[in-house]
């Protein structure tokens, strides 16, 4: 006898008691991940690869094994059943538990790697980064840091819950296909390739190949670019994939598919944010003052990295004798490139900025410009009062580290899964920039289908109310959309469509669309 519930309700039942399947991966789970909290405690575990590969096959297979429990009888469609009852959710206990846990690990790992057993100094690593130098020997054949403890734990997690996103959205073959893009990213750009990179080369620093500034932001420090350049030719291609990646890459491949060819499909952050964080979606704030406090700080963040980056790299240029560019060169570039930018987006676009929006526009432009001014009016290596790397090193630790590493991941389970990509990461913004102002993306809503359910804004891990631009029948072209497709997948009618097309009338907010109270041919045949 079919097994398969053929309950047609839209909010599904009430959640059900775990079923065997799922208890076993939760055990499975829980003795991978105490075997890593013993080697933390420096547990002396002999034979520390056979440990580990046990501790991340416990991890990856108990996921595994929970979510085909949990999806095996189930006909292909959504299913979120119940996630407004359940505590890890719903911000209940084990949410904060969670929560509290993830920020915490970080915390430790980010800032006081030494009590994880980083050894120092030349000592030998011990505890968890220990136990990680087996699997580091192997691949670059250096022992472990805690970043590639890091790395090694974001890879699993974006592919053990990248297998749990395809089966749950199974019937959705765009969110199979971006899912195995994220899970290739992570996996071959952003942890393979940099790690056999440093096995071949242990001069070259660490490169993501995807990573982009401002994402990246430490591309343009000294360090940075003077180890890439003693590298050679390949040193010398790696900057300038880094610098194409900002001019080129990135502005052709936005403008045909808007953010989400890098929000959705290659980011690091996004793909975890998508697999590891797919339970916490409904959670994203949807309020207007979440809107205004997003645009504020995410636009803010930019401005921080813009300027910071033009003193750091200002710091180093001297008279133009070691590198191509002079300082006086480099600042007036780059204050004729905003100026330019900004020029052309006041002339042509402008009608398409909402009141607060040209103010900040103004303001930020006015900032940028004031503050290049008075550093070139410097003769000492100052960003206002500030010393340029002091400046800079602030920003990678508040943006770098506290918000995309610690809030950003650990509170997940709290402010939801994408709280990083909406209000800080600075590539967020610039992408957003460009997909609401030169980008053929846009979601198109077929208005008279609505049923006004909601679910489309409910599981919008972005906070925007998809269903009021279905209801009116008008494209969605916003900033902060990443492209997910979720809003259409969870969508009952069919009525949420990911296009890319024409420029032209792409942005139709003022057209109504409500059933009957438009003649819908009439409205055709007039466009
Ligand atoms: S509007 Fe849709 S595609 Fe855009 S972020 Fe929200 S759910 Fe994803
Ligand atoms: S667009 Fe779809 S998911 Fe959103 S309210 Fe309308 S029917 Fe519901």
């Amino acid at each position: 006898m079919s097994r398969v519930d053929k309950s047609m309700s839209l909010a599904g039942g009430p959640p059900v008691a775990m079923k065997t399947g799922q208890k076993i991966g939760t055990l499975l789970g829980l003795f991978g991940l105490g075997i890593l909290t013993l080697a933390t405690f420096n547990v002396s575990l002999p034979n520390q690869g056979l440990w580990l590969s046990l501790a991340l096959l416990s991890i990856g297979v108990g996921i595994l094994v929970y979510s085909k429990s949990l999806y095996k009888d189930t006909l292909p469609g959504i299913k979120n059943h119940g996630v407004w009852l359940k505590s890890i959710s719903n911000r209940g206990f084990w949410a904060w538990v969670a929560g509290i846990s993830l920020t915490g690990f970080y915390i430790v790992l980010y800032f006081f790697a030494e009590l994880l057993g980083q050894g120092s100094g030349g000592a030998e690593n011990t505890g968890l980064i220990g136990l990680f130098d087996p699997l580091s020997y192997a691949l670059k054949g250096q022992p472990a840091s805690q970043w590639f403890v890091y790395g090694t734990l974001y890879t699993l997690a974006i592919l053990a819950f990248g297998i749990k996103f395809i089966w749950k959205y199974r019937h959705n073959t765009y969110e199979k296909i971006r899912t195995g893009s994220v899970m290739f990213f992570q996996t071959v750009f952003a942890f393979l390739i940099p790690e056999i990179m440093a096995r071949l080369n242990g001069d070259l620093p660490y490169y993501d190949l995807k990573n982009v500034w401002p994402l990246n932001y430490y591309l343009f420090d000294q360090w940075n670019v003077d180890a890439l350049l003693i590298n050679g030719s390949f040193g010398l291609t790696l900057l300038i994939w880094g610098i194409a990646s900002i001019l080129v890459i990135t502005p052709i491949l936005t403008y045909r598919y808007g953010k989400r060819w890098y929000c959705s499909w290659v980011c690091g952050c996004g793909g975890l944010a998508e697999t590891a964080g797919d339970s916490f979606r409904q959670l994203s704030d949807k309020s207007r003052m979440a809107w205004r406090v997003e645009r504020w700080v995410v636009h803010s963040v930019l401005v921080f990295a813009v300027v910071t980056t033009t003193g750091v790299i200002h710091s180093y240029l001297g008279d133009g004798s070691k590198y191509w560019f002079s300082q006086s060169t480099f600042l007036i570039s780059v204050g004729v490139v905003l100026t330019l930018i900004f020029g052309l987006i006041w002339k042509y676009k402008r009608h398409e900025l909402k009141k607060d929006a040209r103010y900040g526009a103004i303001g930020y432009l006015v900032i940028i410009l004031a503050l290049i001014g008075l550093h070139f009016s410097s003769t000492t290596n100052t960003l206002l009062l500030f010393q340029t790397h002091e400046v800079r090193s602030t920003y990678g630790f508040l943006i770098g580290s506290v918000f995309s590493g610690v809030i950003g991941t650990g509170f997940y389970p709290i402010f939801g899964n994408r709280v990083w990509c909406r209000m800080g990461c600075p590539m967020a913004a610039i992408l957003g920039l460009q997909q609401r102002l030169f980008s053929k993306f846009r979601i198109t809503t077929n208005g008279g289908q609505c049923i006004s359910c909601g679910n489309c804004s409910t599981y919008c891990e972005m906070g925007i109310d998809v269903r009021a631009y279905a209801q009116k029948g008008a494209n969605i072209v916003r900033a902060s959309c990443v492209g997910c497709g979720i809003c259409s997948a969870v969508c009952p009618r069919g009525v949420l469509k990911l296009e890319n097309a024409d420029t032209k009338g792409r942005i139709n907010s003022k057209d109504v669309l409500l059933g009957n109270d438009v003649d819908l041919m009439a409205l055709v045949n007039q466009k």
